[in-house]
């Protein structure tokens, strides 16, 4: 075949599969242009099929940590894959994942393996209503907890990339059943409410991190009503420490949700908790949930040598980088007149327009109103910087990203900190 570009892919894509997408956060819906199509990727770089390079910030939306095609996990894939690739039985693959997810989260007692972040979560609603025999589940404005109906309601990331208010196809009868609060504020429960799910650090509406006390007063506000605690750790898990939230903020919830870095870039969810609560689950109680690509054994071998080499000492590491990056943008950005706050907690961080700190989504939306982001998001990706090609997501630096790339992507913030900047104030002159 001859090389195609970009473009031609992309057209062609479009015609097959809608917005040539297979996931709507990768089309460039919110910043206008085509989407590189990436052909290979290797540690912190990834490569568009018309040869150029870019120092990668998306890292498959925070499943890549160590960075991509990392040999390590390369061969564990391989080695799995020739053994078979899924049988319908029970394998020690999963058992391995499964202790490694449990001995580093005090809260995961039991946990079920599922093959998305998804259907962690929709599990996790499922098994909070079975567990309390109650309906009602409290969500926050700006959270995104994967795609199953009820959790699209005010979802954040890509739902709100693409400015909509909430995803169509959804019954009201559904949505009737969700409760939406603001982030960092403790919603008043009652006894109707099944459970309250949360990312204890906001990583979908920009990085918000949970203001000091938020996550211990909702923990004692769901103890007030009997409602279970759910954290959606699909971004947190793993990568903002070596227990995730419980350990960074000493709370513990009594359910866990986990996907992305776990999956070592495979397909893979997992949900956990007390165990008294994932009884609930078939074959053993009466709450329904399966897989047939459920514990897969090539997506677990990945993912527990992920985890098998992920230590204490990595977090320091990768918290050291994210910090050295993003107060170094932040920096640059400021020196040219362009403002904007970086907002990070540990080794997730992401950059908000404007001149205050962002505590909710609504907060997050007006710094995403000012209209710089398209510009800059551009200015970066031309220079050779992908950055996910929204304004409300995180910028995922991994253990890929050497000193080298990092003051790279500095120098080139600067510059193209400057053209947007100057872009942003020519259009909205001639508007
Ligand atoms: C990505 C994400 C999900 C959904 O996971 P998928 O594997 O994409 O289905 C759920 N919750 C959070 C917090 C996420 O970031």
């Amino acid at each position: 075949m001859d090389m195609l570009t970009n473009k031609e892919l992309f057209e062609a894509s479009s015609k097959l599969m809608p917005g040539g997408v297979n996931s709507p956060v990768r089309s460039f819906g919110s910043v206008g242009g085509t989407p590189y199509i990436v052909e290979k990727a290797s540690g912190p770089f990834v490569y568009d099929v018309e040869g150029k390079r870019y120092i990668d910030y998306v890292q498959s939306y925070g499943a890549i940590i160590l960075g991509h095609a990392d040999p390590r996990v390369t061969l564990a894939i391989s080695q799995a894959a020739a053994k078979g690739t899924s049988y319908g039985a029970p394998t020690p693959g999963e058992l391995r994942l499964a202790e490694l997810i449990a001995s580093r989260v005090a809260g995961v007692e039991m946990l079920r393996l599922t093959s998305s972040g998804t259907e962690a979560t929709m599990t996790a609603l499922r098994i909070a209503r079975g567990f309390t025999n109650r309906d009602k589940i409290v969500k926050f404005d700006g959270c995104y907890h994967g795609h199953s109906d009820g959790l699209l309601v005010h979802a954040g990331s890509g739902v709100a990339n693409l400015a909509l208010p909430d995803s169509g196809g959804v019954p009201a009868s559904v949505a009737s059943s969700m409760i939406v609060a603001q982030y960092n504020e403790v919603p008043e429960l009652d006894e109707t409410v099944a459970a309250v799910i949360v990312e204890p650090v906001a990583a979908n509406m920009g990085l918000v991190p949970p203001r000091e006390g938020f996550l211990a007063e909702l923990r004692a506000e769901c103890d007030r009503v009997g409602a279970l605690l759910i954290f959606d750790e699909v971004i947190t898990g793993f990568r903002i420490a070596f227990g995730g939230a419980e350990e960074n903020f000493g709370i513990v919830a009594d359910l866990y949700t986990f996907g992305k870095v776990i999956g070592g870039g495979l397909p893979i969810g997992a949900v956990g908790g007390r165990s008294d609560i994932m009884s609930v689950l078939a074959p053993v109680g009466p709450v329904y949930q399966a897989g047939t690509l459920s514990g897969n054994p090539v997506a677990t071998a990945a993912g527990s040598t992920v985890l098998g080499l992920l230590e204490p000492s990595s977090y320091l590491m990768l918290e050291g980088r994210a910090k050295y990056l993003a107060s170094g943008m932040e920096k640059v950005m400021l020196e040219v007149d362009l403002e904007v706050v970086a907002q990070r907690h540990g080794p997730l961080f992401s950059l908000f327009f404007g001149s205050s700190a962002v505590a909710n989504f609504n907060e997050a939306k007006a710094s995403v109103s000012k209209g710089i982001f398209p510009y800059f998001f551009h200015a970066m990706l031309d220079r050779g910087v992908a950055m996910a090609p929204g304004p409300y997501e995180a910028i995922f630096v991994g253990l890929s990203h050497d000193w080298e790339q990092l003051d790279r992507t500095i120098d080139i913030t600067q510059a193209a900190a400057k053209e947007a900047r100057d872009k942003h104030f020519l259009a909205s002159k001639s508007q």
